[in-house]
């Protein structure tokens, strides 16, 4: 079979014949690049299976990695979700109705995806043939409008090949997807950064964490009163008859550069008795090689240093937060990645995010989540 060439996308900027065109293309079943609050995602109308097939096509995603329908519903309801046929009330419990209305009045539009069960116009390939869909309201005025004036939700993963470093501005999908599709728009710099919370409702109302995300897991079960649950922590052998999100794996967000996290943060490794940090690493580091350091808070300057007088290397840094501003580090975490991935380091290494600081910010244990992903092997 012949292949067709390869595409070059053009960024433009989102005026309103842009977002025409852009919604022209959509209504003929093609995809476009929009920017979200969160990441740049990889549009089509989400009732058309053969959009949606376009989109796993450019992204090389496996199907059994479903995705998240945008919707821009304003003030929405459960019964405004039903009325579009994204969701089925069938087997939903007062209790599950009356929560789900209680997320969406506070946390829409905006970082918080749920899941719930499937209505009937959705495709098998937006839910790889599960009887729940994600749903989401973004809240950048570029994908709302999109939205909007297509007049369907979207689907729209995260515009970059499959298991890579999501992008988080149009010349991020440019490199990644530029020669795949045919048109980024333009929305600036994404303000969150990072991938949205999901959370599942069940038929009789109990929440599931299955995505941390910048909406914390404490914020959630404030809102609704109770404790929720994170099989995000249990490891895949643990036997639980729960499972995390489908399509969560391992190797995620990885950079081409081989990333290793730290054993200690670099305070760790300078506080007397001075700790192995990097054990074993060290000695791995060939003469004459660049380093690639990825700091969450502080100086990169100085953090550089530390760890340049450690190793006997050159070092080039990125801090996620010089003031330590989790949310200032979720903006930049992507980013800062895949600056460090751009750079002529050789590979590159993270400082960890320490247990204790995970567990009093929500914000930083959806970072070391990703870092985590970015780390694992890719086999
Ligand atoms: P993204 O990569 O940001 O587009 O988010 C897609 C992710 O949402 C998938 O990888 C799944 O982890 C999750 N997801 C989508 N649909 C469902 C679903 N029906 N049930 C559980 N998780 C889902
Ligand atoms: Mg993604």
């Amino acid at each position: 079979m012949k292949s067709s060439p390869p595409l070059n996308a053009r960024i433009l900027d989102p005026t309103d014949e842009n977002i025409q065109n852009a919604v022209l293309l959509l209504k003929q079943g093609g995809i476009v690049a929009m920017p979200t609050e969160t990441v740049y995602g990889l549009a089509g109308n989400a009732f058309d299976a053969q959009a949606l097939s376009k989109i796993f096509l450019a992204k090389d995603r496996p199907t059994f990695d479903p995705l998240i329908a945008h919707v821009a519903l304003e003030k929405s309801t459960f019964a405004d979700l039903m009325r579009e046929q994204l969701v089925s009330p069938q087997e939903l419990s007062d209790l599950a109705v009356k929560r789900i209305d209680r997320l969406i009045r506070e946390y829409w539009p905006g970082p918080l995806t749920l899941v719930l069960p499937r209505g009937k116009l959705v495709p098998d390939l937006a839910t790889s043939g599960m009887e729940t869909v994600a749903i989401r309201a973004p809240k950048h005025p570029v994908a709302r409008r999109l939205i909007r004036e297509l007049g369907l939700p979207v689907c729209a993963p995260s515009a970059n090949r499959f298991g890579r470093i999501s992008p988080t501005s149009a010349k991020d999908v440019k490199e990644e997807l530029g020669d795949r599709i045919e048109l980024i728009l333009d929305g600036g710099d994404c303000e969150i950064g990072i991938e949205s919370t999901i959370l599942q409702i069940t038929e009789d109302g109990e929440p599931i964490l299955l995505r941390p995300g910048v909406i914390s897991r404490e914020a959630l079960a404030k809102t609704l009163g109770v404790s929720i649950e994170n099989p995000c922590d249990e490891p895949a052998n643990s036997g639980s008859p729960r499972v995390i999100a489908p399509g969560r794996l391992e190797s995620h967000y990885a950079p081409k550069k081989p990333l290793r996290l730290l054993a200690t943060t670099l305070a760790q490794m300078m506080t007397p008795p001075i700790l192995p940090g990097i054990t074993g690493r060290a000695g791995e580091i060939p003469a004459g090689k660049k380093v690639g350091l990825l700091i969450s808070s502080g100086n990169a300057k100085a953090a550089g240093e530390t760890l340049s007088a450690i190793l006997d290397a050159e070092v080039i840094t990125e801090t996620l937060s010089e003031k330590g501003d989790w949310l200032e580090a979720a903006q930049n975490f992507f980013k800062k990645l895949r600056a460090l991935d751009a750079s002529d380091a050789n590979f590159l290494l993270a400082e960890p995010i320490p247990q204790a600081v995970q567990e009093s910010s929500g914000i930083a244990y959806a970072i070391a989540d990703r870092l985590l992903r970015a780390a694992a092997p890719k086999e």
